[in-house]
């Protein structure tokens, strides 16, 4: 048994931080929703009124914050507050930059400290099978791990500060890219009347074969659980598709990497956004690309 705070008990906290409950960590929570915090009593974390309160004398702190700027914050504030070799861990996903300055600012209170940003969205947060990919030293990693085992089915050490939140940018311009990619295949095939189970059988079992395609599908039909089903209710949220793009760029032009389909997959999900549209599921991509006046 650890003893954890968890600071940030949203959509993907507050499961996370029951399924610390349940694996029988004792675990305080606090975040600036009340509600949040209420709704996570009900699981049994212990409410805290203020962060202060929360970290007192806990072993190891989580963090699952929604950008960078949170982050920065809710870290530089637990300098003057937790004791030097307190384990700081932060799952949620933000620019590698930001990442390696709160290892930083971790290291200057002795504090040894990961970033672990997570693969599985809310259904793996509430089930603990999502997969961590975890950035820090080895001895930082081989103190999360069992807290992290609680949570999530896999955990991959990616390497020094900032390699988890690497793998998780690069891993999502992949989806965004490969999103785009098999829905305009689908309106490619209605223009030219390919229905979308033939198009589905062909693809699936072809080179043409992928998460966007087989788990995700953006039309409704092939795959009865992908969020097209649904009315595009997310699942993942466009919004947070848009985000991790714009951090896959910023993360291109500052260390010189090419990514031109990653820029256009970037620019077509802020659009996307843009349009109203960053509440539904990123596959409703498909309803953009499918209504653009003809060339
Ligand atoms: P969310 O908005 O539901 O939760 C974030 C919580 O942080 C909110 O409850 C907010 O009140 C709280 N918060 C903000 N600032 C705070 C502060 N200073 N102190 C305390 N609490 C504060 O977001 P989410 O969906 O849980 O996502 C969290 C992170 O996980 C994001 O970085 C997101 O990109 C990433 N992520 C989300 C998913 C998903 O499917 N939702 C999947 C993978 C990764």
């Amino acid at each position: 048994m650890t003893r954890i705070a968890f600071i940030g008990l949203g959509n993907m906290g507050g499961p996370m931080a029951a399924n610390l409950v349940k694996a029988g960590h004792q675990v305080s929570g606090f975040d600036l929703s009340e509600e949040s915090v209420k709704a996570a009593a009900e699981t049994g974390v212990t409410p805290a009124a203020t962060l202060a309160a929360a970290v007192h004398d806990k072993a190891c702190v989580i963090t699952m914050l929604p950008k960078g700027e949170h982050v920065a914050s809710v870290w530089t504030a637990l300098a003057g507050l937790v004791s030097p070799g307190t384990l700081l861990i932060d799952c949620s996903t933000i620019d590698v930059e930001s990442a390696r300055q709160a290892h930083g600012l971790a290291a200057r209170g002795d504090c040894p400290s990961l970033d672990a940003p997570v693969s599985g969205g809310t259904t793996g947060a509430a089930a603990a099978t999502l997969t961590f990919m975890v950035g820090g030293s080895d001895e930082a990693f081989a103190a999360g791990q069992p807290i992290l085992e609680a949570m999530g089915r896999k955990i991959v050490h990616c390497g020094a500060d900032g390699a988890g939140q690497a793998a998780k940018i690069c891993n999502n311009m992949i989806l965004g890219i490969s999103m785009i990619g098999v829905s305009e295949a689908f309106v490619l095939a209605e223009k030219l009347g390919l229905s979308h189970q033939a198009l589905y059988d062909v693809a699936s079992t072809s080179s043409g074969q992928c998460w966007s395609l087989t788990t995700y599908c953006p039309v409704p039909g092939p795959v009865p659980t992908s969020p097209a089903n649904n009315d595009y209710r997310p699942g993942f949220a466009a919004a947070l598709m848009s985000k991790d793009l714009k951090l896959s760029q910023d993360a291109a032009r500052q260390s010189g990497a090419v990514t031109p389909i990653g820029a256009l997959a970037s620019d077509l999900y802020a659009e996307f956004e843009n349009n109203g549209h960053g509440l539904e599921d990123f596959s409703a991509i498909v309803r953009m690309l499918r209504d653009r006046p003809g060339r």
